[in-house]
């Protein structure tokens, strides 16, 4: 169940949002330490028989993150009246539990709050609620790393009276949605993100529409992307997208892994994650963690795509080969193999491309700011490097772009001057933000053909798709919400 949290500041504007939030969510809970001023009995009254969906009724102490400072008695006095009028769910925390007087239907959740750390008592801590008598216990604890997850999530496992378990903050939030996977009564989420009553709730439509939570089962497959920072990543979008369009049952989530990735890939093995898409800045350290690694990517020295056969984890580089197609793309005959190929940049993505035209045999030639990279990676690869001033006067069957020259916000700025673009020749840019960069609209006017970093992203969002499910990825609707996702960050 979803269960929107109401922060109003009085009766009124509760009964305004329990109306609006009742169309979208399962049930809501009613903070009364959110008012302006302690309800009186019958407003109460009046606010539970308007209810147009099931109600759990709270008024948190400010010790355990209540809003209002209201002295016990009166808060604990507020809770007996909803239990008396008949609410459905009526929370309490654990130390004010047995000055509760059970009444009618009403069911007691009894609660704990942890707002510094997830301690690593919670077996203890669920026993203790359970012995107080709950009907439902409540645990909310920070987490400070994503691993605090795992703890709760076996809280939840084991649990055999029905429990709500869930880590707080940014590194909580995927308990906020997989905690239904190990049986979770409910998740909180606010309507609209100003309405959030914890840190890292996840938004209600996000939840319901993108992480398709109230289809989530035990048998849900989890896929993921690894990254720090990962808040703005569009692979989210694009793969859940894609698992609902073929009827999939998986679930897609951001990891944002602040330390050490091989901690964190060897502490999620148990989960267990189906697949993992890896970026910055986890491509090259995530290698030690797995039992395998494609040729190719290990000469990249990068994996950004881990698979998980039957236990085993197999990482291998997809950015090579959706570079290569995309720019082959526009190359039909004969591909790469024999041209020339100015390679701008040094970095990450420029490493996966070189190794990737050099097994389609094409003549490169690297140029990137930092001369010393350029020479690096040629030696590595095999290829020629030439000062970057030398871009100048370049001759090229194809350029391609793999530094973040024009990239947003300084959009105007290309590594090539216009003049060494001549009609016919391919040019790609790896840059997606935006997807008609400078280079390529150059490139455009001056008769190229032009390859965008969005072809790019999309190959490489396929090809992991299909590395870990077997099937053939819906492109279109890939690529379709790849754009509208970068058109909204404008
Ligand atoms: P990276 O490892 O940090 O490398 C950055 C490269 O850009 C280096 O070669 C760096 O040169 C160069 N550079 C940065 N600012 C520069 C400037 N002002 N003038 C000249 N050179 C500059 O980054 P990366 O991961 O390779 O990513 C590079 C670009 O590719 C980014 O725009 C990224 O968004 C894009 N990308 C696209 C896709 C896709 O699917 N389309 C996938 C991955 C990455 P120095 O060595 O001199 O610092």
């Amino acid at each position: 169940m979803i269960c929107a949290p109401l922060a109003e500041p009085s009766p009124q504007a509760a009964r305004a949002a329990m109306a609006e939030a009742a169309s979208r969510a399962d049930l809501v809970e009613l903070r009364l330490d959110c008012f302006e001023a302690v309800p009186g009995a019958d407003e109460l009254a009046a606010l539970l028989r308007s209810r147009p969906c099931p109600i759990i009724v709270t008024n948190r102490s400010a010790a355990e993150g209540g809003r209002n400072d209201w002295p016990d008695d009166v808060r604990l006095k507020t809770l007996q009246a909803a239990i008396e009028l008949g609410a459905d769910y009526v929370d309490v925390e654990l130390d004010f539990a047995d000055r509760l007087e059970r009444h009618g239907a009403a069911r007691l959740i009894i609660s704990v709050h942890n707002f510094t750390s997830t301690p690593l008592n919670l077996p203890e801590l669920y026993r203790k609620i359970v012995d107080a008598g709950a009907d439902v216990v409540k645990i909310a604890t920070m987490a400070n790393s994503l691993i605090d997850n795992l703890r709760m999530f076996e809280v939840l496992q084991q649990a055999t009276v029905p429990c709500i378990g869930l880590c707080m903050g940014p590194l909580g939030q995927i308990s906020r949605i997989l905690g239904r996977k190990f049986g979770a009564l409910l998740t909180y989420a606010p309507t609209d993100p100003a309405k959030a009553t914890a840190p890292g709730q996840v938004v209600l439509d996000e939840l319901a529409a993108l992480y398709r939570y109230r289809s989530i089962s035990e048998d849900t497959k989890v896929y993921g992307v690894i990254g720090n920072p990962i808040g703005h990543s569009l692979s989210p979008h694009i793969h859940n997208a894609a698992f609902q369009s073929l009827g999939i049952d998986a679930v897609y989530l951001p990891f944002k892994v602040e330390g050490d990735v091989a901690n964190f890939i060897d502490a999620f093995r148990g989960l267990p994650v189906h697949g993992y898409s890896v970026t910055i800045p986890h491509k090259e350290a995530v290698a030690a963690a797995l039992d395998e690694v494609d040729p190719v990517a290990r000469d990249i020295g990068a994996v950004n795509t881990i698979v998980n056969r039957k236990g085993r984890l197999v990482g291998s580089n997809t950015d090579w080969t959706a570079a290569i197609s995309a720019i082959e793309s526009e190359l039909p005959d004969g591909g790469l193999a024999g041209r020339r190929v100015a390679l701008i940049g040094a970095g990450g993505t420029a490493r996966a491309i070189a190794f990737g035209l050099k097994a389609k045999g094409a003549q490169t030639t690297i140029y990137n700011r930092t001369g010393d990279r350029a020479a690096a990676l040629a030696k590595d690869v095999g290829c020629a490097s030439r000062p970057f001033d030398a871009l100048d006067t370049l001759e090229a069957d194809v350029i391609a772009n793999s530094t973040s020259i024009g990239m947003y916000p300084v959009v105007d700025a290309s590594p090539v001057p216009a003049t060494v673009l001549k009609p016919g020749i391919v040019v790609f840019d790896a840059v997606y933000n935006p997807v008609c960069t400078r280079l390529l609209a150059d490139a455009e006017e001056a008769g190229c053909r032009s390859v965008s970093g969005l072809q790019m992203f999309v190959n490489q969002a396929v090809q992991q798709f299909e590395t870990w499910t077997g099937m053939t990825a819906p492109r279109e609707l890939m690529e379709a919400v790849t754009r509208e996702k970068l058109a909204a960050l404008d």
